[in-house]
């Protein structure tokens, strides 16, 4: 049988994968180039090409202050000390984001409250926001997930509207725009992660924006002792000579050599990557039981590089097939696909149980001053709580080759066809475990 599905025993429709198709980041004899240089000067720890790197991102953002660090956590983390959370603060962030959006806050003495998420857009749901702010809120945090960016506007309204700071976590959203603006020029500060697998990568390494000059020295007087000859204001200045936050947050230089060169390749490769992820959605666009994720065409607002894409899964639309077979048998064509997208975070044991700093009570409450810590300790978020049965992870092409494409969408239009013949064996309590603990931020693969 021609239609017969490779996970009942028919022909792959992809038989060899092109890995170029996929290949990320694209180094180049540019790039080796350039880490030769820092390794032939002997300026590894040197600060130079550092902040060469750091003044060209952020002039590129439009913004006035960039200040790089090892990796995107500890970006967060100083972003949120610079923005002011403290001790007994409140944090608010969505509860299905990687968990380095928001965990360095009970670092600081803070409090982690999460919101629910869109269920379209899987980003913050902005009606969700408002009525968690307390007179303790001090920041919200948002993560322009899987590069759809968020409902900025309203954010930032409700934040105006109480007095509250707003951080972008841009990890998923390098070069993304809201109407026609780029993710990270928002908020009071944004941060985004340059590691290896993000959009734009630089190996290990994490970036922080700011218009603001006192968040900026607040920043490097927390962690950048070498850099504090760049603190103006009287009142820091003061206390300059030793990391106040007694963290160490310089980037290696290789890194931000690779990053020179990433930054000038970035705009050609996410405009190639634009190209090829909106041609695989709009072939599967009016496809049943599947709804790409991206933002509406015309709206002005795009997904930069497409980090991590995701789709929408419609069961009803495939005779109540489960998410779990429907990824399987794709995959079992040679293209692939991962069921659920990050588990909440609000139902994880760290963040309702485990006392890490020996406090005598969950961490995450630690320094709490609302009146019912229980209440927040069994916060319930229907839509983080239930999404996972109902979003999917999609191939994630670095490349417009129409050919290599097509034969994904034909893998996805053949299982869909074919849906019926995977309803006789279909388990659907395997779909109970997507974004079980175990597995809550790695891959789902194993299902
Ligand atoms: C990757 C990521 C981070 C953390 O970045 P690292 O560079 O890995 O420390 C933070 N937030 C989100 C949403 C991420 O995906």
């Amino acid at each position: 049988m021609e239609n017969q599905l490779a996970i009942l025993g028919g022909k792959k429709t992809i038989e060899k994968e092109n890995e170029e198709l996929f290949k990320w980041p694209i180094i180049t004899e540019e790039h080796e180039k350039a880490v030769l240089q820092v390794l032939r000067e002997e300026n590894i720890s040197g600060l130079n090409i550092t902040k060469e790197f750091e003044t060209k991102y952020a002039n590129s953002l439009g913004r006035k202050y960039a200040l790089t660090s090892p990796n995107g956590t500890t970006s967060i983390k100083e972003a949120m000390y610079a923005l002011g959370v403290g001790v007994g603060d409140e944090v608010i962030a969505p509860s299905s984001t990687y968990w380095a959006t928001v965990l360095q806050a009970y670092n600081l003495g803070a409090t982690p409250v999460f919101a629910d998420i869109d269920p379209d857009t899987l980003c913050i749901d902005a009606n969700d926001i408002e009525h968690r702010i307390t007179e303790n809120t001090k920041l919200i945090v948002v993560t322009h997930l899987s590069g759809m960016p968020v409902d900025m506007d309203a954010v930032m309204a409700i934040a105006r509207k109480h007095n509250v700071k707003v951080l972008e976590d841009c990890s998923h959203a390098h070069g993304a725009l809201y109407k026609g603006k780029e993710v990270g020029t928002f908020g009071d500060a944004s941060a985004f992660s340059l590691m290896s697998v993000k959009s734009l990568a630089i190996g290990e390494g994490g970036i922080f924006f700011t218009d603001n000059q006192e968040v900026y020295e607040r920043a490097i007087l927390y962690g950048h002792y070498l850099r504090h000859d760049e603190i103006k204001l009287d009142e820091l200045k003061k206390y300059a000579g030793m990391p106040c936050g007694a963290h160490k947050n310089r980037l290696s230089q290789l890194h931000a050599a690779i990053g020179l060169v990433q930054l000038k390749n970035y705009p050609g490769q996410m405009a190639e990557i634009d190209k090829a992820m909106n041609y695989f959605c709009d072939q599967l666009e009016n496809t049943k039981g599947i709804r790409p994720i991206r933002p509406e065409k015309g709206s002005g607002s795009t997904k930069g590089g497409w980090y991590y894409p995701l789709f929408k899964y419609v069961p009803e639309e495939l005779g109540g097939l489960s998410l779990t077979r429907f990824t399987r048998a794709i995959n079992a064509e040679g293209s692939f696909t991962s069921p659920g997208l990050i588990a909440p975070m609000h139902k994880h044991p760290l963040l309702t149980k485990m006392d890490v700093y020996g406090h005598g009570k969950p961490t995450r409450i630690a320094n709490y001053k609302g009146n019912n810590p229980e209440a927040l300790l069994n916060q319930s978020l229907p839509v983080s709580e239930s999404i996972n049965p109902f979003a999917f992870e999609v191939p994630w092409f670095k490349k417009f080759w129409k050919d290599d494409i097509d034969l994904h969408i034909a893998a996805f239009k053949k299982v869909i066809e074919n849906y019926e013949s995977l309803l006789a064996d279909d388990n659907k309590e395997l779909d109970k475990r997507i974004g079980a603990y175990s597995s809550a931020f790695g891959s789902m693969d194993e299902y």
